[in-house]
């Protein structure tokens, strides 16, 4: 193991190995160049550990790992049973390290832990387990055309893909990923995010134990600018995926034209909850407050733009502000009654409170937080207040920017048509909720929404069983669900002349 691996104690005691190399062909190898970057505990500003930084060099050889494991028989000709068992029994070794996995999660990304272990770890289990399940079931179609020919479909892989990560969500945002793409066939070159790399690399153990193919399953860690420019880049990779901001994802698309890549791109939004008169306030509010407040706020289908009608405005406003008031409670992550932890990085901390300047300047009315917590252990860390700002007009930057953060954004509306010109007035169109008990209105509003995705009723439940996906600036292609599969194969046609004869 040598210096590939670091036995640490994280802050709730809990004692592991934590690899720091790059997991290449079921092996650790430092990169080539011997650089490595810091782990920073959110929670009070220290150093957890140093990682190898994969270069280009070390790109190179994780795709040469892929395709040489993407050729070769126990692979490719793997029956699909075995690899729906491999899946199986990589969701189980999950299970089993769920603790040590949501430890390191809360721990390099500041989540609450509960949220980590019961949510997250959850959500990766389930997601691979869902997969497994299509690993056998991936079929492709006859297409009858005319007695003298037979034509079908084969659903084939693509072949070597690429897989960027986020921060918010590490290792369901892996899950996203590597599900869809191992029970299709594929093999992964993946880079995970440089604020939280460390989750990413115990898992790749379990890969290796659950029996994958040496080159099936590569993860990278390395800057975005630098490894993942690379595996954008690469002509060995047929395939990117990637999760992150609008930004990057435009500069990954622009590159990943180099081959025409196949591409999936989730990123950004500012995604409207909209209140009408008749809804139920109390679960609007309390949805609304998880729509925002969750994971710190830190969600890319986050409710940031809360659009209330009238007659319940100010009401709402009221019971909004009660909710953070008794739920929000800003703490340890470590603690079993904190909601809210820090921000996952100094970065993230300053930019939301510089958008508390920019709401102050444009006017709008401060009405919850606005300011940093220090109220945390020796008084460091990147936590901040739940912040509501009211009076806000859609001219403003706090109302059309995404900022990422504990920041909510509340107007008031008079007619269903004003609110459906208004929440569409965006360049995003993720994720958005309406909140009525009239069922026609659900619905209606729900068809003219600009966004992949609809809750009516609630905010942010989404469901590994169900497609995820933006339109607009905010994303190209689905994840999730049975469309999840479509993102990771190609269907091949195969015509048999069955008597045309020349
Ligand atoms: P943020 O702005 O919140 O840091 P990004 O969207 O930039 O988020 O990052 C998401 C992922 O994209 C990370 O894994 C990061 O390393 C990667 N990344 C950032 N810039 C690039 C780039 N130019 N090419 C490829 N990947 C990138």
């Amino acid at each position: 193991m040598s210096d590939l691996a670091v036995e640490l104690t994280a802050p709730n005691g809990v004692k592991y190995t934590q690899p720091i190399g790059l997991f290449i062909n079921n092996e650790w190898v430092r990169s080539k160049k011997g650089e490595k970057f810091a782990s920073i505990n959110p929670t009070d500003e220290s150093e957890i550990v140093s990682v190898y930084a994969a270069d280009p060099e070390d790109v190179d050889d994780a795709v040469a790992a892929a395709r040489k494991a993407f050729k070769d028989p126990s692979w490719r000709d793997m029956s699909t049973t075995d690899r729906a068992d491999l899946m199986f029994k990589l969701a189980s070794l999950i299970e089993e390290h769920k603790e040590t996995l949501a430890t390191i999660e809360t721990w390099d990304n500041g989540k609450p832990y509960t949220v980590a272990r019961d949510e997250d770890l959850g959500e990766v289990i389930g997601c691979f387990k869902y997969y497994a399940g299509w690993a056998d079931k991936v079929h492709g179609q006859v297409i009858d055309t005319s007695p003298a020919k037979l034509a079908y479909t084969i659903r084939e892989p693509l072949g070597v893909c690429g897989q960027i990560i986020p921060w918010n969500y590490p290792l369901a945002m892996a899950a996203w990923k590597l599900g869809p793409a191992l029970c299709c066939g594929n093999t992964v070159v993946l880079k995970a995010a440089e604020q939280t790399p460390l989750s990413i690399l115990y898992f790749a153990n379990l890969v290796k134990e659950a029996g994958f193919p040496p080159g099936v399953v590569n993860i990278l860690n390395g800057h975005g600018r630098v490894a993942g420019h690379a595996i954008a880049s690469h002509l060995g990779i047929d395939k990117i995926a990637f999760t992150g901001s609008t930004a990057t994802g435009r500069e990954i698309m622009k590159t990943a034209a180099i081959n025409l890549k196949n591409i999936t791109l989730e990123t950004g939004g500012k995604s409207p909850l909209l209140v009408f008169d008749d809804a139920d306030l109390d679960q609007a509010v309390k949805w609304a407050h998880i729509g925002i407040m969750s994971n710190m706020g830190q969600i890319c289908t986050a409710t940031s733009r809360v659009l209330v009608q009238e007659g319940v405005y100010e009401k709402f406003v009221e019971t909004f502000k009660a909710q953070v008031k008794t739920t929000s409670k800003v703490g340890d992550p470590f603690a079993d009654d904190t909601f809210q932890g820090p921000q996952v990085t100094r970065a993230q901390y300053d930019r939301i409170l510089s958008y508390i300047e920019t709401g102050k300047s444009e006017g709008a009315t401060l009405v919850a937080g606005g300011t940093a917590h220090k109220n945390v252990g020796a008084g460091k860390g990147f936590f901040i207040e739940p912040t509501v700002f009211t009076n806000v007009t859609d001219d403003m930057k706090i109302y059309r920017d995404e900022i990422f953060g504990p920041f909510v954004v509340i107007s008031s509306f008079k007619t269903e048509e004003e609110a459906l010109e208004r929440a569409n007035d965006t360049t995003y169109g993720l994720g958005s909720a309406v909140f009525t008990r009239d069922i026609t209105r659900g619905h209606r509003v729900a068809r003219r929404i600009e966004a992949g995705m609809v809750w009516i009723n609630s905010s942010n439940d989404s469901d590994i069983h169900v497609p995820f996906g933006g339109v607009k600036m905010s994303g190209v292609g689905r994840e999730l669900g049975e469309a999840g599969l479509d993102a990771y194969t190609n269907k091949k046609a195969v015509h048999v002349n069955l008597g045309t004869i020349l």
